[in-house]
C-alpha cells in the first residue's frame, strides 16, 4: 500500500464517490430492507477518521456528532480515537450511551434551553472532565447560577464566516459567540468563575479548496487571541492557563462528481501556519460532515416516470422528509441509476437524459435535482442518492405524515438495521400517549 500523504492511501482515498459503491450489494440491501433506505458504511467512517488523525497528528479531533448521531457511527468514531462535540442535551446523552466519557465530551451551548443546561450540569457532576463551550455572558451567568464552576471554553465570534450556503455560515453571524473585540475581557472574567480551558470558533460548514482564505483568517485571529490571553509579559493581566484553541469544523466534501476532494494535508498546513506559535496550547478541530458524508447513500426506488414537454419527471419514494438538504440548501447530491430490481447493471443502451427527480411530498421544493442528465430511469429502477451520510437521516422528519426511513450500518460488509423503518403507528404514538396522560 502506498501512502500518498496525510494518511491518504490507495486503500483510503480522499473521497468515496457514489460510483464506487458496489451496485449488486446495494440492490440486495434494497430488496431485503425496502426503500427509502439509508446505508451507512462504518468502515468508511473509520477511514475518514484515520485520514483526519493522520493530517492533524498533534491536534484534538472532535467529531461534531450532529452530522450523524447513530449509535453505531458514534461507537466507530470513538473507537477511532476522536472526541465528541455535542450541540444539545440529547447529543450528550447519545454520546454517553456510545461510551464517550467526560474527558472526551464537549458540549457547545447555543442559546441553551434550561432543560439542556440542567441536564449537562448534572452530567458534569458525575463526569467532571466534560467541557462546556459557551458563547454569551448570559450563558455563563446561567451556568454559574446552577453552581457550575467546571471546565469552560469560550466561543468567540471571529467576524469571518465560510460555508456552502448562507444558512450554515456561522462564523460572522451575531448569533454565535462573543464578539471578537470583547472576547479577551469576557475570557478573563470567565477565568475567575470557571476553569477556563480554551477558546473556540466555528466558521460554518463547507470549507472548500477555494475558501481556504476565510479559514486562514479565522484561524489566525484565534491564534492571536490565544497569544494575547496567555502572554506572560502582558503589562496588566496575568496569563491564562489555557489548554487549547478550537478552530471548529466545516471541512468540505466534494458533492459534485467533478469536484476535487479537500486536500487535507494542505488544510492542516494552512491551519498550522495561520494559527502561529501557540506556546504549548493544543490545536483542536471539529469536523462533522467530513467524517460521515461519503460513508452514506440513500437508496430510493422510481415509481413514476412522466414525460412532460420541458423535461421528464421521475417520481421516487424518498422525499425532502428523508433528505432535506436539496430543499433547504439547494444542495447538490450525486444521483446514480442502479437499474432494475433484478440487480442487473443499468443497460448500457439506455442513454443519459435530463430528468427532474421528485419525491412524494406536496411541496415544489421536494426535488433532488432538476434537469440533470442521468441514465434514463424506468419504473422500478433503484437510485442511489450519494454523499448522504451527513445531515441526511439527522434532518429526516415526519412532514406530510411520512414515517422516517430505515437505516442499515455496514461493518466488514455485514449489514445491521440500526434504525428500523417507522410505521404509520409511530406517527401517532405521541398523540396517543398524550391522550393517556390526560385521562
Ligand atoms: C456543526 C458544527 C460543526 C461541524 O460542522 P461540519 O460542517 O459538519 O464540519 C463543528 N462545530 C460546531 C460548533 C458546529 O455547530
Amino acid at each position: 500500500m502506498t501512502t500518498i500523504e496525510g494518511g491518504e492511501t490507495d486503500a483510503n482515498p480522499a473521497v468515496r464517490r457514489t460510483d464506487d459503491w458496489d451496485a449488486g450489494r446495494l440492490h440486495e440491501l434494497a430488496a431485503e430492507h425496502d426503500t427509502p433506505l439509508y446505508v451507512q458504511d462504518l468502515d468508511r467512517v473509520r477511514e475518514n477518521c484515520d485520514r483526519l488523525l493522520a493530517a492533524f497528528p498533534d491536534a484534538d479531533v472532535r467529531y461534531a456528532v450532529k452530522a450523524h448521531t447513530g449509535r453505531a457511527t458514534l461507537e466507530a468514531v470513538r473507537e477511532a480515537g476522536l472526541d465528541a462535540e455535542c450541540a444539545s442535551a440529547g447529543e450528550v446523552d447519545r454520546a454517553l450511551a456510545a461510551g464517550f466519557d467526560g474527558g472526551r465530551l464537549h458540549y457547545t451551548a447555543v442559546n441553551p434551553p434550561a432543560r439542556d443546561l440542567d441536564y449537562v450540569v448534572d452530567v458534569a457532576e458525575r463526569e467532571p472532565d466534560l467541557t462546556i463551550t459557551a458563547g454569551a455572558v448570559d450563558t455563563l451567568d446561567r451556568l454559574a447560577e446552577r453552581g457550575y464552576d467546571g471546565r469552560l471554553c469560550l466561543r468567540v465570534n471571529p467576524g469571518v464566516g465560510a460555508g456552502h450556503h448562507e444558512k450554515v455560515r456561522t462564523g460572522a453571524a451575531p448569533k454565535f459567540g462573543v464578539p471578537y473585540d470583547r472576547a479577551a475581557r469576557v475570557a478573563r472574567e470567565a477565568a475567575g468563575r470557571f476553569d477556563l480551558v480554551g477558546i473556540h470558533a466555528h466558521a460554518g460548514s463547507g470549507i472548500d479548496p477555494d475558501q481556504l482564505d476565510s479559514h486562514r483568517e479565522l484561524v489566525s485571529r484565534m491564534g492571536e487571541l490565544a497569544r494575547e490571553l496567555t502572554d506572560p509579559g502582558a503589562p496588566t493581566d496575568a496569563p491564562l492557563d489555557l489548554e487549547y484553541v478550537d478552530v471548529g469544523g466545516g471541512f468540505g466534501v466534494p458533492y459534485r462528481e467533478d469536484a476535487e476532494p479537500l486536500d487535507l494535508p494542505a488544510v492542516a498546513e494552512a491551519t498550522r501556519d495561520a494559527v502561529g506559535d501557540l506556546r504549548g496550547l493544543a490545536l483542536a478541530i471539529e469536523p462533522g460532515r467530513y467524517v460521515v458524508a461519503d460513508a452514506g447513500v440513500l437508496l430510493t426506488r422510481v415509481n413514476t416516470v412522466k414525460p412532460t414537454p420541458g423535461e421528464t419527471v421521475v417520481g421516487v419514494d424518498a422525499g425532502m422528509t428523508d433528505l432535506l438538504r436539496p430543499a433547504m440548501y439547494d444542495a447538490y447530491h450525486p444521483i446514480r441509476n442502479l437499474g432494475g430490481a433484478d440487480g442487473e447493471p443499468t443497460p448500457a443502451d439506455r442513454e443519459e437524459t435530463p430528468v427532474t427527480v421528485a419525491g412524494p411530498i406536496c411541496e415544489t421544493g421536494d426535488t433532488f435535482c432538476t434537469n440533470r442528465a442521468i441514465t434514463r430511469p424506468a419504473r422500478g429502477d433503484l437510485l442511489a442518492v450519494g454523499i448522504a451520510g451527513a445531515y441526511g437521516y439527522e434532518m429526516a422528519n415526519q412532514y406530510n405524515s411520512r414515517p422516517r426511513p430505515a437505516e442499515v450500518a455496514l461493518a466488514d460488509g455485514e449489514a445491521t438495521v440500526v434504525r428500523r423503518r417507522e410505521r404509520l403507528a409511530d406517527l401517532t404514538r405521541v398523540e396517543r400517549e398524550s391522550a393517556e396522560v390526560d385521562r
